[in-house]
């Protein structure tokens, strides 16, 4: 099984109530499980957006740290409840790669927002995206993936 951001494949689960469609992605979507961890945590759509605060993603799991949304709304046991809910399908299904939204301060990884609403990036993980690496999924974002290696991911993990 591989994971990928449901929002990618294009369903209306994002903030907004848009998606992120992915035309590639779309294309071999028979291949690929969608996953929403912010609906998983049960996150209505549309909501407000959210930023991780205070610290990185570890500090999020570890407590010390939130997931705050720009109506300040502390969501920060949603976005850890998405993510364990995610890293159940993975325990029960075995799997070992997962292909998540950029950005997103539950999929994103390598970069998301800094927490000041303000469209500015840092270096770090999305909660669920944290989880799963930490875990041993390896973790791809939509902008890490070309044909050639979204094929040559179908013929490994499949
Ligand atoms: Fe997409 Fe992930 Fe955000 Fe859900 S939580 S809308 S899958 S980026």
């Amino acid at each position: 099984m591989i994971l990928v951001s449901s929002c990618l494949l294009g369903n209306n689960v994002k903030y907004s109530g848009g998606n992120n469609l992915n035309e590639l992605l779309a294309e071999y979507s028979r291949y690929l499980t969608p996953v929403c961890p912010e609906v998983l945590g049960g996150l209505m759509t549309p909501r407000q957006p959210a930023e991780i605060q205070g610290g990185d993603v570890q500090s999020v799991l570890a407590g010390q740290a939130k997931v705050m949304d720009k109506a300040g709304a502390d969501v920060t046991s949603a976005f850890v409840k998405g993510a364990e809910a995610v890293l159940e399908l993975v325990k029960d299904h075995k799997v070992r790669v997962a292909i998540l939204k950029a950005n997103s301060p539950s999929c994103g990884n390598k970069e998301i927002y800094d927490g000041s609403f303000s469209g500015k990036r840092v270096s770090g993980d999305g909660v669920t995206a944290a989880l799963l690496a930490a875990h041993g999924v390896k973790v791809y974002s939509e902008e890490d993936i070309n044909e050639d290696l979204l094929q040559r991911i179908i013929a490994m993990y499949m």
